[in-house]
């Protein structure tokens, strides 16, 4: 029997102890960078003939890790040894499944410091920004886990005279992993590891920013006792090994974090039938945000400028549900405005490594230019209040950056930036905010501050976002506390952490046996 669910507490930095045991992990990983990580395929290593170098990017030449770069044929031998794999996993009692998981979920806590590390010079987390992504991969094994025999359980259907009905749930068969690299461990972990509780077989295929810290989880995977095939790792080239799994006919389903255009792209290619394919495949595709949160004329105005400020430049602003508009009531916009500037010019920005940076790098140079390019076009669309500066000398260093005066449908009001760039928005009186935070494609998180209670609950009933928070930052959301997932270009609002999850993965079974 398995404990109720509890969420994993957050390494606490402060404690001097913590500090040093992060360090001596900085230290350790920093003498193991530039080692060739292979493929997993049907439990076997497998190497290819190109590669991907992983970079540091808050140190642009420095090669954190080398990953294979698959091909196509790899993908489609991961596919054949995942539903090899499925014939004997689909029949595995889901308690044995779900000891899998919880044992993923220990070793993560054995190595948790040593995976911190290897986020923050991969990815360019803070300290507390990869010990909260490892908690989270924690989370989605535990939660899952008991998720799977929850499913397993009697299901409830109405009797009938004369018959005996029953109705379960089966998994789909084997499918497609497809995570970005911004949740590097917590992502790629959970999408995973649901489907996987519920019965299927996967082949995931790692975002090429972050393929070292997939290959680490898939070597504490191979240490849980999952079956050979179960799960399988092939890093590649979205386009090569993405295309192949997304396209393959023997793909059962299709598990798609990322962006809005490559996301749209899988649905419209997973939805296309190929020869000999037997199903119609489902396609989770979680994308992207143009998150917003009101300051409205009744809030705590501190309260609401530290919250915006971590939800905007928390990960340099590199999350889905980061604060990319701040929509504030003409009544209190200079003011706020005033805290709001204060407060992002705190904000040091430099390598992880150090505990006092904040903020780090972004991604990698697509990503700088990216974000320099929006910048540009914002500064002509608003007026630069604070940041805009940036070097990419040694890594790719960008300032929290504002941007106030924006036009609700100015591109940086309406396009994902992807980085540390926070428009703000003045809405004449509160009918007028709630028209701005919808009037985007996206859907996914949203705030509001204010200390009135009718504008809560009209906030509540008419902000069109997955995942709306009141009086508090806009990120960060706990497995199954506050399940995740957004609307309309959001995605397909899978909420993952949540009690609907595994459903995407399975199908259900009607028994009836006459008496
Ligand atoms: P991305 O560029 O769309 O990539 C996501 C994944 O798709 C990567 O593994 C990528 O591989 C792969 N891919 C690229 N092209 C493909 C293709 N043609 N076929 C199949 N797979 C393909 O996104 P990202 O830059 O990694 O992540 C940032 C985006 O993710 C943002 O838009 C963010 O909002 C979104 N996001 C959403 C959520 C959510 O829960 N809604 C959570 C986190 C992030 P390569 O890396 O090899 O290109
Ligand atoms: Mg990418």
């Amino acid at each position: 029997m398995l404990e109720p669910f509890k969420n994993e507490a957050l390494t606490d930095f402060t404690v001097a102890e913590n500090r040093e045991a992060m360090e001596k992990a900085l230290e350790k990983v920093a003498g193991e960078f530039g080692r060739e990580y292979p493929m997993i395929i049907g439990g076997r290593e497998a190497v290819s003939t190109d590669k991907i170098e992983s970079k540091n990017p808050a140190a642009k030449d420095e090669v954190v890790g080398i990953a294979q770069r698959g091909k196509a044929q790899d993908a489609h031998s991961a596919l054949d040894a995942a539903w090899k794999a499925f014939e004997g996993w689909r029949r595995t009692r889901p308690e044995e499944r779900a000891r899998c998981l919880t044992n993923l979920a220990a070793k993560m806590r054995e190595r948790r410091m040593e995976l911190d590390a290897w986020m923050v010079f991969e990815t360019g987390k803070n300290w507390v920004e990869a010990d909260a992504d490892l908690a989270e991969a924690i989370d989605f094994c535990e939660f899952y886990a008991r998720e799977a025999v929850r499913y397993a359980a009697k299901q409830p259907v109405h009797p009938f005279p004369g018959e005996t009905n029953e109705l379960v749930y089966i998994p789909l068969g084997a499918g497609a992993v497809i995570p970005p690299w911004n949740f590097p461990s917590a992502i790629l972990t959970g999408m995973a590891v649901g489907p996987v509780a519920a019965g299927n077989t996967v082949v995931v295929k790692p975002a090429s920013d972050s393929p070292v810290i997939g290959a680490k989880v898939m070597e504490l995977i191979l240490q849980s006792g999952f079956p050979e095939g179960v799960i399988n790792f092939v890093p590649g080239s979205g386009s090569e090994v993405g295309e192949a799994l997304v396209t393959s006919p023997r793909t059962r389903f299709i598990n798609f974090t990322g962006s809005r255009d490559v996301g749209l792209g899988i649905v419209e290619r997973a939805a296309k039938h190929e020869e000999g394919q037997l199903w119609i495949k489902r396609v989770a595709a979680e994308m992207g945000g143009k998150d917003a949160t009101i300051v409205d004329s009744q809030a705590d105005l501190d309260a609401a400028a530290e919250g915006v400020a971590i939800s905007a430049y928390g990960f340099q602003g590199q999350k889905c549900s980061a604060c990319s508009r701040a929509i504030v009531d003409d009544k209190v916009y200079d003011a706020f405005l005033e805290k709001l500037i204060a407060r992002a010019k705190q904000i040091k920005v430099g390598p992880t490594r150090d505990r006092a940076n904040w903020m780090g790098p972004v991604i990698n140079r697509a990503a700088y230019d990216k974000v320099m390019s929006y910048i540009d076009i914002g500064s002509g669309e608003g007026n630069l209040v604070c940041g805009g500066e940036a070097s990419a000398d040694e890594g790719y260093f960008v300032q929290p950056t504002i941007i106030e005066g924006v036009d609700p449908k100015a591109r940086i009001a309406q396009e994902e930036v992807f980085g540390p760039v926070l428009s703000v928005i003045k809405a004449r009186d509160f009918d007028h905010a709630l028209e701005i935070f919808n009037g985007t494609d996206y859907g996914l998180t949203g705030g509001i501050f204010t200390k009135n209670a009718e504008k809560i609950d009209r906030a509540v009933r008419e902000c069109h976002c997955g995942n709306f928070y009141i009086n508090r930052k806009i990120t960060g959301a706990l497995v199954g506390v506050q399940p995740f997932g957004g609307y309309n270009m959001s995605g397909t609002c899978a909420k993952a952490g949540g009690s609907d999850y595994l459903l995407l993965f399975m199908q259900a079974k009607s028994i009836c046996q006459r008496i």
